[in-house]
């Protein structure tokens, strides 16, 4: 039988506020544990929260960015459970009426665009960590963490693979970058994802019984744990089984999801309103500065790079892929007169590869956009070739040396002077007369042992372009 993969993503954004959303506790990240815990985020008796307007302002931002409804009255909830991490024994959330309701985000899957639901975005806190390590069999508590605002953003159940589902989560993760609402850093958890995930019989309407695959912090793991979990499912079914609803926890070491509750053992919130704090009203006014505050969003910007930088679509996603490299792009281009796709090529091939390699990101760059400009310069202007680029590229990398620098330094400029190299084609044509014989006979390929014998001799100095020229106009058949 033909099945249909049904996905529905539940993502934790971490809102990138100094301090904690209902507390005036810092939110920095590695801090030694539990020194960072007020007596709010501890839930002590006599305190009060007071909501951060910062984390306010940065959900209306995301929802403006999303197309999404604003509600203009929005009220706190009590999720209550039991746990060690969360020491009020509650957690402050949104349940009824959040902050954001329905938006959309389009994704492009294959060449083609696909638009994705989104069913509510809401303000919460995040609980404290459990450390099961270097306790002796003990579980130590970090309440650090504890009242860190998270932005839950909702999908509606629109995705029909693991790459779509991919795909969704790297266009959000790119957005809140972007607004500058969150940080992005997965693997301190600023951003994480529940995957929900059903198998239908391909035509049929409803929707199967769905397994909730609780946070996964990158997007190779939603990748196989969702692929993991369309196999068990489908397998469970085909073998005349049921799939249960249940919780499961994906393992990446061996590369399989498991059950950790079921329906049945599924906590009863009980939630309700929390009366220690008022109801947010969203004015207008708020919706119009988020708005002026807005930056070009990924999609526009990818648009605006295809016409402006003649790019095509690829090259334009990855060159927006981060605002900061867009933006190193943008000066690139500017600081370097040169031809926007001589730059791109720079930027997205040379630097991007040697940033991949060495494992940093764009604003951790060894080389600034000024100094990657000064070599562009003299590629444009023919002072070196675009071999010895590479070379004056790696030196970039590895000092502090600027590229007229570097140039002067190694005598790499190229030998214009058509004299010089006429002479040394005369000598080569001269020392070869067995190739120069094969290639008169016919044997085209022999042209590049000549180019290469020149290139060989200068040192790869010599202009390709008047090497060619040259060498075609001495070696005529
Ligand atoms: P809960 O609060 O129990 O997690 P929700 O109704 O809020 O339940 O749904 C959570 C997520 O599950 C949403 O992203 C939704 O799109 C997704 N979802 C709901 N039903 C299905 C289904 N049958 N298959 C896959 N995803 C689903
Ligand atoms: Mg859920």
């Amino acid at each position: 039988m033909a099945w249909e993969t049904v996905i529905g993503l539940e993502i934790h954004a971490q809102l990138a506020t100094k301090s904690k959303i209902f507390s005036a506790a810092s939110t920095a990240y590695g801090a030694e544990a539990n020194t960072q815990a007020c007596e709010v985020d501890l839930g002590l008796p006599g305190v009060l929260p007071v909501l951060n307007q910062h984390a306010v302002r940065m959900a209306v931002k995301f929802g403006l960015a999303i197309d999404a409804e604003i509600a203009p009255y929005s009220i706190f909830a009590r999720k209550n459970y039991f746990y060690p991490d969360l020491p009020k024994g509650y957690q402050i959330s949104q349940f009824e009426l959040p902050i954001v309701g329905i938006g959309h985000l389009d994704i492009d899957v294959d060449g083609e665009s696909k638009r994705i639901g989104v069913t509510r975005a809401h303000l919460e806190e995040d609980a404290g960590k459990s450390l099961h390590e270097d306790f002796h069999g003990l579980t130590g508590i970090d309440l650090n963490r504890a009242g860190t605002p998270l932005l839950e953003i909702v999908s509606e159940p629109d995705m029909r693979s693991a790459k779509e589902a991919v795909a969704y989560m790297r266009k959000l993760h790119e957005l809140v970058r972007y607004l500058g609402v969150c940080d992005g850093n997965m693997q301190e958890g600023s951003f994480r994802c529940d995957a929900n995930v059903s198998v239908r019989p391909a035509g049929q309407t409803e929707f199967g019984t769905r397994a909730e695959i609780k946070n996964i912090n990158s997007f190779k793991f939603v990748e196989k744990a969702i692929n993991f979990e369309v196999e068990r499912q489908i397998d469970v079914l085909e073998s005349g089984g049921k799939v249960v609803q249940e919780t499961r926890l994906y393992d990446a070491n061996k590369d399989e999801t498991r059950s950790m509750r079921s329906k049945e053992e599924a906590n009863d919130y009980r939630y309700f309103p929390d009366p220690d704090l008022l109801p947010v009203h969203i004015s207008d006014e708020l919706k119009v500065e988020m708005q002026s505050e807005m930056p070009e969003l990924p999609d526009a910007k990818k648009q605006r790079f295809m016409t402006q930088y003649d790019q095509d679509a690829e090259s334009a996603s990855i060159l927006t892929s981060s605002r900061a490299l867009a933006d190193y792009y943008e000066a690139v281009v500017e600081q370097s007169g040169s031809e926007a796709r001589l730059c791109s090529n720079w930027v997205s091939g040379d630097l991007l590869g040697a940033l991949n390699k060495a494992g940093l990101d764009i604003e951790q760059s060894p080389v600034s956009a000024e100094r990657l400009s000064g070599l562009l310069k003299r590629i444009s202007d023919n002072t070196i070739s675009g071999k010895i680029a590479k070379q004056v590229f790696d030196e970039l990398w590895n000092s502090e040396a600027s590229a007229d620098d570097i140039i002067d330094a190694k005598g790499l400029k190229q030998i214009t002077d058509s004299g010089a190299i006429e002479a040394i084609i005369d000598s080569i044509i001269a020392n070869n007369p067995a190739q120069v014989e094969q290639y008169l006979g016919g044997k085209d390929k022999v042209f590049g042992f000549f180019v290469g014998q020149v290139m060989k001799e200068t040192q790869g100095k010599a202009n390709p372009g008047e090497v060619n020229k040259m060498l075609k106009e001495k070696l005529k058949r």
